[in-house]
Formats: structure tokens, C-alpha cells, sequence
């Protein structure tokens, strides 16, 4: 494994930078030395505020591109001269990809493409890393999911990724690149977009805490996922590049709770009772759920000494506390 000393100016590209795990890496890499360029499609108003609440923006060396234009990946790749690419960027709201399928089919899908072609063209030795997803497994029908388990995605987002999953293997055996696959399940923090279900929950307690609003309205309140904290997660994506070769993962805390267990938890750390609060809205079922999801890291956990650190409780905790201290600063209304 490579330590501090060996990575100390080596050079990164991240796409997708300004989300939630394009943050959270650009830190890690950052504290390991790296120079860190970040591809920013510049399309929201205020993109940096995840690396500025890390203290990191004035430190990532920003792009200008977007994942579904080989050139701005060419581009990139020629500026950034990386030795590791990874690649994050997608259209990523599971919901949204039924509004938007051919959209997300090319954010998410044929952008791994671009993004293994550019590598292939360019210099095949950069190290790359495709952000895939367990959404890609749909429906559980074995308890646990690991890297064996048959495909089924339900939504269009699931399609995509099961897409760019294979891409990236198939370029890893048929172009030998050292091309890794990270199946995340998912992964949350005080920086989650807030049309995710943990942050819009986090965000409605802090709210409802602070006299804002009474009630918050969700959807399917049964569905369980396997929730770990992206801060821990971004650790196991690194590592995987140091491996002597690529290879899939499953990153998972092996630990399932269901939407409402997240509410309980949540309002509870604020001492609240969720039931008081939460209101089921039918608009916001899906067209496909998944009902279940819960990860088996145990070959991350055995070739990349990984392991989660954070509990769920402690996650929800951080989370709530997040916005509630925005509340506080005037940071978000
Ligand atoms: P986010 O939604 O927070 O970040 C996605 C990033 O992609 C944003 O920076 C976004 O920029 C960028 N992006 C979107 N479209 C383009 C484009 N056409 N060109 C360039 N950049 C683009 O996702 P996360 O950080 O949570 O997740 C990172 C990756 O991991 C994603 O691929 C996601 O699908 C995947 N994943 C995430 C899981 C999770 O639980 N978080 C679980 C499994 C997989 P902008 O804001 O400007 O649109
Ligand atoms: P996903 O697992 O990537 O789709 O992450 P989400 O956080 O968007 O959704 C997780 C689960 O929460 C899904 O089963 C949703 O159906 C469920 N859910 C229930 N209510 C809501 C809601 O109001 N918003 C979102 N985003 N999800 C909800």
C-alpha cells in the first residue's frame, strides 16, 4: 500500500468533484500530497460549496468539462496529467432518472466510456476508478449482496451504472488497464444533496428543531439501505488504486435500517418523536423501489484491510447536527 511518502505529489483527476464523495476524496488526497484537479461542469450557482466546507476549494485545481464531451475528458487528461483518474461524475437522483433517461443514460453511462476511451488514448498506465453503485442489484433475492450477485436494476440509474460496471471490466480484461469498480452502497454525510432521503430528513428534524416547520412528508418509509458515511467510503476508493491490479468491490457497512428507523433515529438525537412529524405523501412512491439493500464487504474488508468506522447513529448524529448548526449561522434558511 502506498503511504504518505510515495504519494506526496502525485497527480489526481477527479470528475464530479464539487458532489458529495468528489469532496471527501479531494481532502483524503490532498492530506496524502496529491496534486488534485477537479472536472467541474460549472452548471449549479454556488458548485463549490461542499470543498469550501471541507476548507479545500482554494486547493483543487479546477476544469472546466463535462463527462459527456470526450474532448473536455482529453482535455483534462492533458492538463491534469494524472496518475489516477477517478471518475464520479453522474446524474446521480435515482428518482430523477425516470424523468430523465436518456440524460442519465449518457451522465452515467456513456460517460464511463468516454472516460476508459480518453484513459486508453491518451496513457494507459492512469489508474481508474469507475463510482459504481448497489442500485445495480434491485431487488434483493439473496440477504446479502457482494460481487457475485446477479444484476436487476429497477431504474433507469441503476441501468446505467450497471452499463458503466461492465465497461469498466471489460476494459480492465480487454485493454489491461488497471480500471476498478467500487459497488458503494450508499453513503451519506452532512454534504448528501438534500433530494436525498437521509438529508431531506436531517435538514426537516434541524427545521422542525428550530420552530421552521412542523412536519416533513416522505415516501416509502419500509425500503431499507445499508447507510455508511462517505468520509469512510473514500478511503476504500483510494485504496483500491493501490492495489497491484484493478479489481470490484463492494464497499457496505453489512448493517440494513429501513427509512423509518432513520427517522426514529434522527428526530430521537433531537429529541424529538418522529411520528408527531412525518407524514406519508403517495407522490412520492416509486414507480420501481428497492426494498431492501445490505452489502457483504468482506473482500474489500480482506484485500484492502477495510473496514467502516462510523456508525449509523454516529452518522445521523454529524448529519443532524450539520444543519442544524447552518440553521444557526444563517447558512441556509
Ligand atoms: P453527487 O450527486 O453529490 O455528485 C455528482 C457530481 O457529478 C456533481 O459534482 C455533479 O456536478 C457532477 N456531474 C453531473 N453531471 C456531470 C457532467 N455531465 N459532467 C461533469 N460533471 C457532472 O454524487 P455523490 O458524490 O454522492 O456520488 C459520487 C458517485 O458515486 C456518483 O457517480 C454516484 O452515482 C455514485 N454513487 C453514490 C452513492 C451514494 O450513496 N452517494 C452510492 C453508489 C454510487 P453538478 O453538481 O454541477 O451537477
Ligand atoms: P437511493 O437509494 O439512491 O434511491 O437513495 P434515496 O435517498 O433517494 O432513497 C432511498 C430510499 O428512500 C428509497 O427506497 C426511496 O423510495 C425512499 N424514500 C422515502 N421517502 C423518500 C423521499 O422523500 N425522498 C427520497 N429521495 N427517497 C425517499
Amino acid at each position: 500500500m502506498a503511504n504518505a511518502e510515495t504519494t506526496q505529489g502525485r497527480r489526481a483527476l477527479i470528475t464530479g468533484v464539487t458532489g458529495q464523495d468528489g469532496a471527501y476524496l479531494s481532502r483524503l488526497l490532498l492530506e496524502k500530497g496529491y496534486r488534485v484537479h477537479g472536472l467541474v461542469a460549472r452548471r449549479g450557482s454556488d458548485a463549490l460549496w461542499r470543498l469550501r466546507e471541507l476548507g479545500v476549494a482554494g486547493e483543487v485545481k479546477l476544469l472546466t468539462g463535462d463527462v459527456t464531451d470526450i474532448s473536455s475528458l482529453l482535455r483534462a487528461l492533458e492538463q491534469a496529467q494524472p496518475a489516477e483518474l477517478y471518475n464520479f461524475a453522474a446524474q446521480s437522483f435515482v428518482d430523477k432518472s425516470w424523468d430523465l433517461p436518456a440524460v442519465t443514460a449518457q451522465v452515467t453511462g456513456m460517460s464511463v466510456v468516454n472516460a476508459l476511451e480518453a484513459i486508453r488514448c491518451t496513457d494507459p498506465k492512469i489508474r481508474f476508478y469507475q463510482a459504481s453503485s448497489s442500485e445495480i442489484f434491485g431487488p434483493a433475492r439473496t440477504p446479502m449482496q457482494d460481487e457475485t450477485t446477479a444484476f436487476h436494476p429497477r431504474s433507469p440509474y441503476g441501468v446505467a451504472k450497471a452499463f458503466g460496471h461492465l465497461m469498466t471490466i471489460n476494459y480492465r480484461e480487454s485493454h489491461g488497464l488497471h480500471a476498478s469498480s467500487g459497488i458503494l452502497f450508499n453513503h451519506e454525510s452532512p454534504l448528501r444533496g438534500i433530494e436525498f432521503v437521509t438529508r431531506k430528513i436531517t435538514f426537516g428534524v434541524a427545521r422542525i428543531k428550530r420552530g421552521k416547520q412542523q412536519k416533513i412528508q416522505l415516501g416509502n418509509l419500509e425500503a431499507k439501505r445499508d447507510w455508511g458515511f462517505a468520509g469512510d467510503y473514500v478511503e476504500a476508493i483510494w485504496r483500491m488504486l493501490q492495489q497491484p491490479k484493478g479489481d470490484d468491490y463492494v464497499i457496505a457497512t453489512g448493517r440494513s435500517a429501513s427509512v423509518r428507523d432513520f427517522c426514529r433515529i434522527a428526530f430521537a438525537h433531537a429529541g424529538l418523536d418522529y411520528e408527531r412529524h412525518v407524514e406519508v405523501d403517495q407522490s412520492l412512491l416509486r414507480r420501481a423501489d428497492i426494498n431492501a439493500l445490505l452489502g457483504n464487504a468482506a473482500h474489500a474488508k480482506q484485500a484492502l484491510g477495510w473496514s467502516p468506522k462510523t456508525s449509523l447513529e454516529e452518522l445521523v448524529a454529524m448529519m443532524v447536527d450539520a444543519d442544524l448548526a447552518r440553521i444557526d449561522k444563517g447558512a441556509i434558511a
